[in-house]
């Protein structure tokens, strides 16, 4: 992309109205504009992060066996008052009516859909084990929408339910996703600790949360700091292996971790050594529940067993947030200058940067190199405008990208341009071929 064709309307005063630096440098960066209170556009760059981010859910809940599908936003109230939260929701739920006054909603999630669906189509435990996902746009009317996307009123979220025909079963659900999260999460570039969580209007027993350690979250956590050091990389995973899923799962939550609502002051003095102990806060990017038969036995959401008898089956239901995530990627990764992308999920993965716009050869090592790249797969944005070298660095360094090629005269009559990193700030001299090579 050439940044004279690119919609990129970067804000050179910081907006008053940004209490955390994530809103401020996605304002900044010019990734959203507020539509109304907690509802957002998002501009051509918040647009491909977000894309970014979807696309590393989206993988890896197939690797981890889920079906993708998609539901509506907009609901009926009918399954609602069947499961009894129609009335219970309150007024997150956004409700609307209409030309035939009928009770509608916007979704603030799928639990009675999804059960609607199963209950239609099946019938026999032969057609479990199944675990349906989609990533859609959700509405909540937050009583206090703040941070950006990080707490909107409409927010986009990955939402998978599970449905089993044992409790055991249902529990390996679990421990997939918790696994297929935490590398979900990895491969964004973050850590997300998962916490022992009170399971809240959705019910049930067993939850954990995913927690990005930030200053400005909003969930207080209490934990062993010894956590913090347990990593998957890339270690290769069954899904379908019980016993490797469980052994994972045992090993990200064996040590204290949890939320305030489940903290028990007690136990984290006795179990925690005291140089271990961390009271912090952080952002819930996402959250796992096994809810047994909560939603299945009013719902009549039944199969028919082995033995030939009708039972309910054992559901759970697991969320990422993905548009929150934007926000907690920028809350754990930025500097002075602004973002600093993971590779995995940054917009572009460099900048070309032009210091004598119309020189003929600068410019022509700059298509050179944007081509090159271009022919790797990569995506670079080049800034091909007629401004001060300065303006441009400072953009490039706002919106963050990995790497930057810078290429003038001067460098290019000795057969070099500059490449530099976004994170480190180092930069080294090389002729363009090699700069290219070194980012692919
Ligand atoms: P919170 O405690 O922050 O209100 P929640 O527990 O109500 O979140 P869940 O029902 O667990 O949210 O939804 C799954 C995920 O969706 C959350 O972990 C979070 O990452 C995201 N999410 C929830 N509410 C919002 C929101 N208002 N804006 C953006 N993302 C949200
Ligand atoms: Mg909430
Ligand atoms: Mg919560
Ligand atoms: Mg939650």
């Amino acid at each position: 992309m050439r940044l004279s064709r690119y919609f990129l309307p970067v804000l050179k005063e910081n907006p008053a109205e940004a209490q955390i630096v994530s809103h401020r440098l996605m304002l900044r960066a010019g990734m959203i504009k507020q539509a109304s209170a907690g509802i957002y556009s998002w501009l051509p760059l918040g647009y491909k992060v977000l894309r970014n981010i979807e696309r590393i859910v989206h993988e890896e809940q197939i690797r981890a066996g889920h079906v993708p599908m998609l539901m509506p936003t907009v609901q009926s109230a009918e399954l609602w008052r069947e499961s009894g939260r129609y009335d219970a929701y309150g007024p997150e739920m956004l409700r609307i009516r209409d030309r035939h006054d009928r009770d509608m909603l916007f979704g603030p999630t799928n639990e009675e859909l999804i059960t609607d669906i199963f209950r239609a189509h099946v019938s026999s435990y032969k057609d479990l084990p199944l675990t349906l996902y989609h990533i859609q746009w959700k509405f909540r009317d937050e009583i206090r929408p703040r941070f950006g996307v990080m707490r909107g009123r409409e927010f986009f979220m990955k939402d998978g339910y599970n449905f089993d025909l044992t409790k055991e079963d249902a529990l390996h659900a679990y421990n997939r996703h918790l696994v297929s999260y935490i590398r979900t999460y990895e491969r964004m570039g973050l850590q997300a600790i998962p916490m022992r969580a009170d399971s809240g209007p959705i019910g049930g027993d067993d939850t954990h949360e995913f927690l990005v350690l930030a200053d400005t979250g909003e969930s207080e956590v209490f934990y062993d700091s010894a956590v913090t050091d347990i990593r998957l990389g890339n270690r290769e995973i069954n899904y379908d292996d019980v016993g490797q899923c469980r052994a994972v799962m045992e090993e990200f939550t064996a040590l204290y971790a949890r939320t305030d609502e489940t903290h028990d002051e007690a136990r984290f003095v006795e179990q925690v050594p005291a140089e271990r102990q961390r009271r912090a806060r952080g952002i819930e990017v996402g959250q796992i529940f096994y809810f047994g038969t909560k939603y299945s036995e009013p719902m009549g959401a039944t199969v028919q067993g082995p033995d030939g008898k009708s039972v309910p089956v054992h559901m759970g239901s697991h969320g990422i947030g993905v548009s929150r995530l934007v926000g907690a990627i920028i809350e754990a990764s930025h500097d002075d200058n602004g973002i600093i992308w993971p590779e995995g999920v940054t917009p572009f993965h460099c900048g070309i940067v032009n210091l004598k716009q119309g020189d003929e050869a600068a410019d022509a090592a700059c298509d050179g190199i944007y081509a090159a790249l271009t022919a790797l797969g990569l995506d670079p944005l080049y800034d091909d405008r007629k401004e001060r070298a300065g303006g441009k660095f400072a953009t490039m360094d706002l919106i963050g990208l990995p790497w930057r090629i810078t290429v003038g005269p001067r460098g290019l009559k000795n057969g070099v341009v500059e490449l530099t990193s976004r994170r480190s700030g180092e930069s080294e001299e090389l002729p363009p071929e090699a700069a290219v090579q070194k980012i692919a």
